[in-house]
């Protein structure tokens, strides 16, 4: 497969043209960002970790039933996908308060949603992101009423594979986005799944093992990223999971960011896609303890009420 003109490029990843049809390359770019690009770096391996990340998660729920654009790895940071008409939405499934719902609406960081809760924004930059509700995504002519129920079924579905794959290896999904598109009539799950999108928290300690991490200078990231890949895709199979026995420090004090609106004010830093090779890199330093950081019992976790923030007005904190 020869790679052919860039497409598209966003925060963290490119997408380019192939000579095959029907088919692009989707490249995991080292470029991290957050708060709405607000603050960025290029972290040296980021995206091959992502990408490694995306393709295990990819080829897991493909093999549980999940329809996905995945095709193949070329290498640790290109991954060939189905070219897919994208639907501009972020799916956000939330298993416990953390992020936008805890600055924005009156719940405790680490309370337990159950059933889980969707939210869907409008992916769109230069709106920042607002938070959809049906009508709206019907009447804007986004998804029909058919394909919101069916991207709302699929994204069930996969939280539920993912919660159980996590919760084999003792990290609790707290929280993630998803992306889909069309081929056809079929709706396909696109995007990339990684630390980038998804917030995970070590089960026993709490410990952040996710873009958090960057976003609140918790610790050092990539030994984060490349521990948290090797723990969901190495000490696992992708059919059947096996318990990992990975030891973790705790977590770092939570500063924080300043509170989006709600629904009108929301902004976004996105993220991008992955096959399952993940660089074997040795962990450099470990995350730093945390003294503050408390741990609770599984239902609900007690984190630190989040402070205040390092940010002004109500920008992106993705
Ligand atoms: O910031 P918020 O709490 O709303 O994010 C919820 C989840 O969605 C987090 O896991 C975050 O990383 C992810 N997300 C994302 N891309 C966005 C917005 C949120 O991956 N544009």
């Amino acid at each position: 497969m020869k790679q052919k003109a860039l497409l598209y490029k966003g925060k963290a990843k490119s997408v380019f043209r192939t000579d095959v049809k029907g088919q692009f390359i989707v490249e995991f770019r080292d470029d991290i960002t957050a708060f709405d690009g607000g603050k960025k770096d290029v972290l040296k391996n980021k995206g091959s970790y992502n990408a490694g990340v995306s393709a295990f998660l990819f080829e897991y729920l493909e093999k549980n039933g999940v329809k996905t654009h995945f095709v193949k790895m070329l290498d640790p940071r290109r991954m060939v996908v189905r070219e897919l008409t994208m639907i501009p939405l972020e799916v956000i499934v939330r298993n416990v308060a953390a992020g936008s719902i805890v600055r924005n609406y009156p719940f405790k960081e680490g309370t337990k949603l159950s059933p889980p809760i969707i939210v869907i924004d409008y992916k769109d930059d230069s709106r920042h992101d607002p938070m959809l509700n049906d009508e709206l995504i019907v009447a804007l002519k986004l998804a029909t009423a058919k394909e919101l129920a069916e991207i709302k079924k699929i994204a069930l579905k996969i939280n539920a594979l993912l919660v159980k794959l996590m919760a084999a290896q003792g990290i609790t999904l707290v929280d993630f986005k998803i992306e889909f598109g069309r081929s056809g009539k079929t709706i396909c799950l696109g995007d990339e799944i990684s630390m980038d999108s998804m917030r995970l928290w070590d089960k026993k300690t709490n410990e952040s093992l996710d873009k958090d991490v960057y976003r609140f200078e918790k610790g050092d990231v990539m030994a984060t990223y490349n521990r948290v890949a090797k723990r969901i895709t190495t000490k696992a199979t992708a059919a059947s999971p096996k318990k990992a026995a990975v030891k973790v420090p705790a977590r770092k004090p939570v500063k924080n960011v300043p509170a989006r609106k709600p629904a009108t004010t929301k902004t976004a830093a996105k993220k991008t896609p992955v096959k399952a090779k993940v660089p074997t890199k040795p962990v450099k330093k470990p995350v730093a303890a945390n003294a503050a950081a408390k741990k609770a019992p599984v239902k609900v976790v007690a984190r630190k009420p989040v402070k205040k923030p390092a940010k002004k007005s109500s920008a992106k904190t993705r």
